[in-house]
């Protein structure tokens, strides 16, 4: 048994990390259903692709629906109170269903393991989960299964660890059109406000010929579209290379001629030009950029250890829009301590001056063993949501302004499934991440096609095909 400490995560020493591949291990349950829940975000989706792969390279299959299931497992997300809630909320069913089904088999793993304490209350008070595994430890999967199933004990395995690569994983991926693609996992930068540099370890990059050999066996695969993923993918190489950066990964993932890439998450300090004019000029990266403020206030900035002012940010922000058609989303927090309502109305300014595309709007919320979370002048409940109900007012504004302007304009649109729309409708996602449904039937899905946009709202468009 492995416990995590919280203490070992924060610690970076700079040290090179081990490459290794995956090895299979055999299950000693057979013929088994199994289900997955995922919360949280892209890189705990792909975590659970790699999850499903292990598991149906055992002879696992997956079901829709957990009472179905022989095994669950939990992928969690440490980043808010919420998904915390809602997991422990989702044991609370899974509970019950072990009364009556005795060999259910329960397992959770991701963000939420690493925490000491999290880990520690399911060792003590539910002692019904079979097993719990962190973010450094997914190839143990299936040793962890075969160890609580033949001793019938609780086992843990989680690392607080400065962090590996494996390589080789058998993913499941979602789909055949769109795939993420691991390039740089963990993170440094120790934001005051976020768990994930203690959850998933330190800045760890993906050598540049697997992520190629992987995107170059995806088109090969007929995937259309690759996003390449980290908590900053900016800062990819800076950890292994001297001299080569996201800009120069860009252009060699270009060169594969996968028809589409994108890339996420962004963090403006390691935002260089050279980035800037490889998604100008490289005509497969797709003229989309999230880029997360946070905040308006160069005070609440600092306070938040985020190593960029209003002004850089803007500054950036303008480079990035002269790119033709490009839109910009981003991400804000309101709330943090110590924001007053001068901060939050600097927010709003910033807001009115960038116009985003789109905003993912968050209140507030406290993680254990972060700085900002024993920080003075903690905001109020009310005050956070009444602010975030003034925020989410101006952004869908301007969301709603960005998608006007494509009326009657011919959009390229990778569809990607059915629309909830309607069954005669599918949807798919414009060069700059505009959600469209598309009046069409599932022949389209893996296409890219030409829409004329007929009505827009704030989160989305609808569109014909063009003639
Ligand atoms: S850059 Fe992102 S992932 Fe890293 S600490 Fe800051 S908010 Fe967290």
């Amino acid at each position: 048994m492995n416990l995590p400490n919280m203490i070992e995560a924060k610690k970076r020493n700079k040290k090179e990390f081990n490459v290794y591949n995956y090895e299979d291990v055999k299950c000693v349950l057979k013929n088994k259903k199994y289900f997955i829940r995922t919360y949280g975000c892209q890189m705990n989706e792909h975590d659970t692709e790699k999850i499903k792969g292990i598991l149906e390279s055992n002879g696992f299959v997956a079901c829709e629906n957990y009472v179905d299931a022989d095994v669950v497992i939990i992928n969690t997300c440490a980043i808010r109170e919420n998904a915390h809630n809602k997991v422990f909320g989702f044991l609370g069913q899974l509970k019950h269903l072990k009364e009556t089904k005795k060999d259910l088999v329960i397992g959770v793993c991701g963000c939420m393991p690493q925490e000491e304490s999290v880990t520690n209350e399911l060792k003590d008070k539910y002692k019904f989960v079979n097993f719990v595994f962190g973010t450094h430890n997914i190839e143990d999967v299936i040793k962890l299964i075969n160890e609580s199933v033949t001793s019938g004990k609780q086992s843990i395995e989680v690392f607080s660890k400065y962090g590996d690569v494996c390589e080789g994983f058998p993913f499941k991926r979602s789909n055949n059109i769109t795939a993420y693609v691991d390039i740089i996992l963990g993170c440094d930068k120790f934001c005051t406000y976020c768990i994930v540099p203690y959850t998933r370890g330190a800045q760890r990059s993906r050598s540049k010929e697997s992520i190629v050999e992987e995107v170059v066996n995806l088109k090969k695969q007929g995937f259309k579209e690759v996003t390449l993923l980290g908590q900053n993918v900016n800062a990819y190489g800076k950890d292994i290379y001297e001299n080569y950066t996201l800009a120069n990964l860009l252009k060699d993932v270009s060169d594969t001629g996968i028809e589409r890439i994108r890339f996420v998450t962004s963090h403006p300090w390691d935002f260089t030009d050279e980035m800037v004019c490889a998604i100008r000029d490289l005509p497969n990266v797709m003229p989309y950029v999230h880029l997360p403020v946070q905040s308006g206030s160069n005070r609440i900035l600092k306070l938040m250890g985020r190593r960029y002012t209003k002004e850089s940010y803007i500054s950036l922000y303008n480079k990035l829009r002269s790119i033709e058609g490009v839109s910009i989303t981003t991400d804000i927090i309101v709330g943090f301590p110590g924001e007053t309502e001068e901060d939050f109305n600097e927010t709003l300014d910033l807001v009115n001056t960038c116009k985003f595309d789109g905003a993912f709007t968050f209140a507030y919320s406290p993680r254990e063993n972060t700085p900002a979370s024993i920080m003075k002048d903690q905001v109020d409940e009310d005050v956070k949501f009444e602010r975030l109900n003034r925020l989410n007012e101006v952004v869908n504004k301007y969301s709603n302004m960005g998608n006007s302007k494509y009326l009657d304009k011919i959009v390229n649109v990778l569809v990607l499934g059915k629309s909830e729309k309607g069954e005669d409708k599918v949807m798919g996602y414009t060069e700059n991440m505009k959600l469209v449904n598309v009046v069409g039937g599932n022949e389209l899905i893996g296409q890219i096609v030409k829409v004329r946009i007929t009505d827009t709202k704030s989160f989305s468009m609808d569109g014909v095909l063009a003639q």
